[in-house]
């Protein structure tokens, strides 16, 4: 890159709305985040890393009423799914910020008088098609039928056209001034076919944007007109400067903004790439460097959709291969502007094949003969001869290569670059053959390069395996006793002749087990999870007799204890009082309930449904619920029963 050297790095994820629980998704992006601030800190920059979550608007104050939860309530809980599953993906962000945080709110508030001030934002009539049952208009672009009204996506119902006051964002008079920056920085959106995509988008026009409503009360609201609470988006964009300081710490808001990258999903770019380079040039702050729209990820080659039953569960994942595995597919496996496909074949080829092999045997079998030959020692080396040089060369040429593909986003290919420079030291072993040294004394010199040789590439490689790996890394450093803190390896010194002979080592043991894939699929999908998620099909009713009916013990049943079942998404583990006796189900509800919340409920269970054992835990009968949208409501009853009371 020719551009001068930036001692700071800011780079952020959009902020998740609370009303779904973390997926794939939401991991992807993250990860790419999180590669890209640990390269940037191990290369000497100060990082600033921010995610979040979006927390207002009218979806929102609607989930958390059929929860019966204040909106507050309901994004605290699902707050603490997404900081669970960051943890658990290693992900080193700086920052975690909410939209009902008080700053923010300020913040928004803040530049909102500023605009309306000098006339960047009035008064008007927002003119809108309404869907009376979800009480909210429909988005613009939902298309008008061919009779000249819209249908509400939400509820199928037909939207009426109303009107309402509203305060505009004077979207229009940025057109110009949008196109100018865009032609000065042909780089501000990328991929570059996505930057030619809002090019075209601003040349048609644009119209002024509504950015409050009346209709919505949980948001935040217009200073000096509460009636009207900010639309969600006008709030949201704002959480990249009121995260890095804007309007509460000064010296944090300098060090950092502009930000150099916001990583976002391709749906979500006309706001980014539009409406907030404009909203900051109104509010008279500088425009981020780079707005990243990365692509979706299929499975098996079709969308994933909670109605197809298809969606990858990260917590699965993670629970057999662990966070790096799963990092390093992500970013394996395609360009981040492109959409990818995931399936279970593939990913279980990437780890045997890349992980197990590749990496892991390497890392395995050369520490193996450092402690056979060397007795665990990094041994002095002999002489250096051409192939020696040669893999020291391709080194620093992956080197330099690698770094300047992670500071141009290319994670894959980053990765792809490192993974030749394993095999180029795979064959540097099997060329050199210490194993049939090893048999000869007068070799020994040789022998001790050849080891010193392999287990410098494996240093080198793991710092640049860091960004993408860090729990690998560090394992890789224990066993070579280094001790590493990311920060001080500028990127200028990662030298290949890191290790100093007479290093104490540690003893290996396998980085990635080999997966078997059979097993592996079987883990994946399990028969009860395509059950609660396959689609219905629409079949003939088939009449049973009142005495099949009879034959169903149904019982009201008394929630004693709940906790979750590890590492599912879906279930929970309960304990039920039905009376005479008490028993354990496994009950696939916990996308809609919490543990805590359920305790003390009652519900209907059928008692004599013969025993399954589920996850390796027995569940002795089932509740009943319905299911919308892959989610499963439970009946309650409406007055409190004796536990046992026969249900028919
Ligand atoms: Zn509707």
């Amino acid at each position: 890159m020719e551009e001068k050297f930036k001692p700071t790095f800011y780079v952020t994820t959009p902020i998740y709305y609370v009303n779904d629980v973390p997926h794939i998704g939401h991991a992807y992006t993250t990860i790419i985040a999180d590669a890209l601030a640990r390269y940037q800190r191990l290369s000497g920059k100060k990082v600033y890393f921010l995610t979040g979550t979006d927390e207002h608007g009218q979806k929102i104050e609607k989930a958390a009423a059929e929860k019966g939860l204040k909106p507050k309530e309901l994004a605290d809980r699902v707050v603490v799914r997404f900081k669970e599953l960051w943890q658990k993906l290693n992900i080193s962000y700086d920052y975690f910020i909410r939209t009902t945080e008080e700053f923010h709110e300020r913040g928004v508030q803040k530049i909102f008088q500023q605009l309306l001030a000098k006339g960047d934002i009035y008064k008007g009539t927002y003119q809108g098609w309404y869907c009376v049952s979800e009480e909210n208009f429909l988005p613009e672009d939902v298309p008008l039928e061919a009779e000249g009204y819209k249908i509400c996506p939400d509820c199928g119902r037909k939207a009426l056209l109303l009107e309402e006051e509203s305060y505009f964002f004077r979207l229009s008079a940025y057109q110009q001034p949008l196109l100018d920056f865009y032609a000065a920085h042909p780089r501000f959106v990328r991929p570059q076919s996505r930057m030619n995509e809002v090019v075209s988008f601003v040349r048609q026009g644009l119209k002024d944007l509504s950015i409050t409503r009346t209709s919505v009360r949980w948001g935040i609201p217009v200073p000096g007109d509460p009636k009207h609470t900010i639309y969600v988006w006008f709030d949201a964009l704002h959480n990249y400067v009121t995260g890095a300081g804007y309007g509460w710490n000064q010296e944090l808001f300098q060090t950092f903004w502009p930000a150099d990258v916001h990583l976002i999903g391709k749906d979500i770019l006309r706001f980014h790439a539009i409406f907030w380079p404009a909203f900051l040039m109104a509010a008279g702050l500088p425009l981020p460097e780079t707005v990243f729209g990365h692509g979706w990820w299929l499975k098996d080659e079709t969308k994933m959709s909670k109605s197809r039953g298809n969606v990858l569960d990260p917590y699965l994942i993670l629970e057999k291969v662990g966070a790096d595995a799963l990092r390093y597919f992500l970013l394996r496996e395609v360009p981040i502007g492109l959409d990818g496909s995931f399936s279970h074949e593939g990913f279980v080829q990437r780890v045997n094949s890349d992980l197990a092999n590749d990496l892991g045997n390497l890392v395995q079998r050369t520490l193996t003969m450092a402690f056979n030959y060397f007795g665990g020692q990094v041994p002095r080396p002999g002489e250096e001869t051409g192939s020696d040089r040669e893999l020291a060369r391709s080194f620093f040429e992956t080197r330099d290569r690698v770094f300047s593909l992670y500071d141009d986003y290319a994670l894959s290919r980053a990765l792809e670059e490192i993974w030749v420079f394993l095999n180029v030291t795979n064959k540097y072993l099997a060329d050199n053959e210490p194993w049939k040294l090893a048999k000869k004394p007068e070799s020994r010199e040789r022998l001790a390069r050849i080891i010193y040789q392999a287990l410098c590439a494996i240093r080198g490689s793991s710092y640049l395996l860091y960004p993408v790996m860090p729990e690998t890394a560090e394992k890789i450093w224990t066993l070579l006793g280094e001790s590493c803190q990311p920060g001080e390896v500028l990127k200028s010194s990662l030298d290949f002749y890191g290790l100093a002979p007479g290093a104490r080592l540690h003893q290996p043991r396998a980085l990635f087990p080999r997966i078997d894939l059979a097993e592996f699929i079987g883990e994946m999908e399990k028969p009860w999870a395509r059950a609660e998620t396959a689609p219905k099909t629409e079949e003939k009713m088939e009449y049973i007799s009142y005495e099949e009916f009879k034959k169903m013990d149904l019982r009201v049943a008394k929630v004693l204890a709940a906790e979750r079942v590890p590492g599912t998404s879906k279930l929970l583990k309960l304990q039920i009082d039905l009376g005479s006796e008490k028993r354990q189900i496994i009950a696939g509800v916990a996308e809609t309930y919490s543990p805590e919340e359920l305790v003390g409920k009652e519900f209907i269970v059928i008692a004599n449904l013969q025993p399954a054992v589920i996850r390796g835990i027995e569940s002795q009968g089932m509740l009943l619920a319905a299911e919308v949208e892959g989610k499963a409501i439970i009946p309650f009853f409406d007055r409190e029963l004796p536990p046992g009371t026969k249900v028919k």
